[in-house]
């Protein structure tokens, strides 16, 4: 049988022996039934490490030999209890269960850093969120009352060294779900082992019974655990668990925001259960963590901004800009002819524009590829920008027309920076052009639209020309004379003023 339905034999096995468990009577074969149960975890994860050959064996390794310490733990535990018959706790035990905590939290970080993200930082940050709330049960159901319990300096440590390595595995646990890991079977398998042992640790310290085994109820979430990191490690995925997913950023879903508001809500919660019951008031640490919590969601709130700002600084940027030739689009364009319009009525100074079509390009197209055809779109609109003063401003109007609006020039000006732009077109390719100059009473529109008419005229009368535009309504395009143009010499055809 392979690796692919190990899992499922190991965790309907495991079930079964659990059932068993449950079954047996308090009592050394029970308690060494437990510890089997527990050794068969730390198996299945070694076995699985040893299989790996790459950076993800290192985990397995971590999180196998911490469990191998809890197998320690367990059988030094029987050994007190049912053989040399002492109070287990404290002890040697402890130590091996202790040293679970650390081992299993360097492995989670280990994880956690290979699922890194580019929006690493809010993930950091709901992180810190979690950690800083979820800590505040542990305080004051845990920790707080542990603090000066016991004579025995050990045995203070030792109790406080549970709830404090629940803490550091909590803290690695969010840790690693709020990052970037891939949702793989075993990363499941694990978090929820994880959660097991967390809600082991609380179950057996709030029954207040260190003769934990002899209630097996309170045992159970452990063996729970046990059962799913081995199937974690059969499971076929345990291969891919350093696999990040391709989401950069973590999107706050309504799921993660309730789980924030959730875990934030827990300072003020605490303070209300403990006022509604009478209970003793944890102020300082309610105080603490909300101080904490507040700068920790500001960050989190400046942060988000910051990005969405960011990104819709770039979709305008997008939405303003043509994508091939880096050029204003026409939504720019009709912007800015707005402006300028309502500056030449105010200060009475010329404006003019140009409409600029590049001649046969489809037989260019069909000639040198549609990539070729792109290449002389953006080519040519690098070329005109370096002849352009910084008032004038040209922008793809659509496939290969442009518009040039020339605030300030008059026609004779317009029809120079249009020669110009003629000599630098690249691979000889010519345009047609029309050229209106703003009558002082026209809209944008129509001034555009005269435009367009001695566009279709210059198109018309030949191509490779430039056609001012009829000032008025019923006259006829008036064409420019090339010889002030000086088209280049035998490229195409002649640079000609078109018969009227
Ligand atoms: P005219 O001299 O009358 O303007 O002829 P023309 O071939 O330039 O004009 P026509 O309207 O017949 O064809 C325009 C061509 O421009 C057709 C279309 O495939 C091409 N075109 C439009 N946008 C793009 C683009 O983004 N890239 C490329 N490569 N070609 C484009
Ligand atoms: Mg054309
Ligand atoms: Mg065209």
């Amino acid at each position: 049988m392979g690796t692919s339905r190990a899992w499922c034999v190991y965790l309907l096995g495991g079930v079964a022996v659990l059932v068993v468990f449950m079954l047996l009577p308090y009592g050394m074969p029970r308690d060494v039934l437990y510890a089997l149960i527990a050794f068969s975890c730390a198996v299945a994860i070694l076995w699985s490490a040893a299989r790996l050959r790459n950076a993800t064996a290192l985990p397995w390794v971590l999180m196998g030999v911490g469990q191998l310490a809890v197998v320690v733990g367990d059988s030094l535990w029987v050994y007190y209890e049912h053989i040399a018959e002492v109070n287990p706790f404290p002890s040697v035990a402890d130590g091996f269960y202790l040293l679970q905590y650390p081992l299993v939290t360097g492995a989670l970080l280990l994880l956690a850093r290979h699922h890194r993200s580019a929006g690493d930082r809010e993930a950091r940050l709901d992180a810190a969120i979690l950690i800083v709330g979820l800590s505040l049960p542990y305080w004051v159901l845990l920790i707080s009352p542990k603090i000066g319990h016991y004579d025995s300096v050990l045995m203070q440590v030792i109790a406080l060294g549970y709830p404090l390595g629940d803490v550091l595995l909590l803290a690695a646990l969010v840790r690693l779900l709020t990052g970037a890991g891939a949702r793989t079977p075993a990363f499941r398998m694990i978090a929820l082992a994880l959660v097991c042992v967390l809600t082991g640790d609380v179950v057996f310290v709030m029954l207040e019974d260190p003769q934990g085994f002899s209630v097996s109820l309170g045992v159970l979430p452990f063996l729970m655990s046990y059962l799913v990191w081995g199937a974690a490690a059969l499971h076929p995925s345990a291969a891919d668990l350093l696999r990040a997913t391709p989401e950069t950023v973590p999107s706050l879903t309504n799921r993660r925001l309730l789980t924030l508001t959730a875990v934030v809500l827990l300072a003020p919660g605490t303070l209300i259960v403990q006022l509604a019951f009478g209970l003793e008031l944890s102020a300082w640490a309610v105080s603490i963590t909300s101080v904490v919590l507040f700068v920790l969601v500001v960050a989190r709130m400046a942060i988000m901004l910051r990005r969405m700002q960011h990104q819709a600084r770039r979709l305008d940027e997008i939405a303003r800009t043509d994508t091939l030739t880096g050029l204003p689009n026409r939504r720019t364009m009709d912007a800015q002819l707005a402006r300028e319009y309502e500056r030449a009525t105010l200060d009475g100074t010329p404006l003019t524009l140009a409409m600029i079509d590049l001649d046969r390009f489809k037989l260019f197209n069909d000639t040198h590829g549609h990539q070729g055809g792109d290449e002389l779109l953006a080519g040519a609109a690098t070329a005109w920008s370096l002849v352009l003063a910084s008032d004038d401003m040209l922008a793809r109007y659509g496939g290969e027309e442009f518009v040039l609006l020339m605030p300030g020039r008059g026609l004779d000006d317009a029809e120079h920076l249009l020669a110009a732009l003629r000599v630098v077109t690249p691979q000889r390719q010519t345009f047609s052009a029309g050229l209106a100059l703003w009558d002082g009473r026209e809209t944008p529109l129509e001034l555009l639209r005269r435009a367009d008419t001695a566009l279709y005229a210059a198109k018309e009368a030949g191509r490779d020309r430039v056609m001012r535009a009829a000032p008025a309504v019923g006259r006829r395009p008036e064409p420019v004379n090339s010889r002030e143009y000086g088209g280049p010499p035998g490229a195409g055809p002649a640079w000609s003023a078109p018969s009227r």
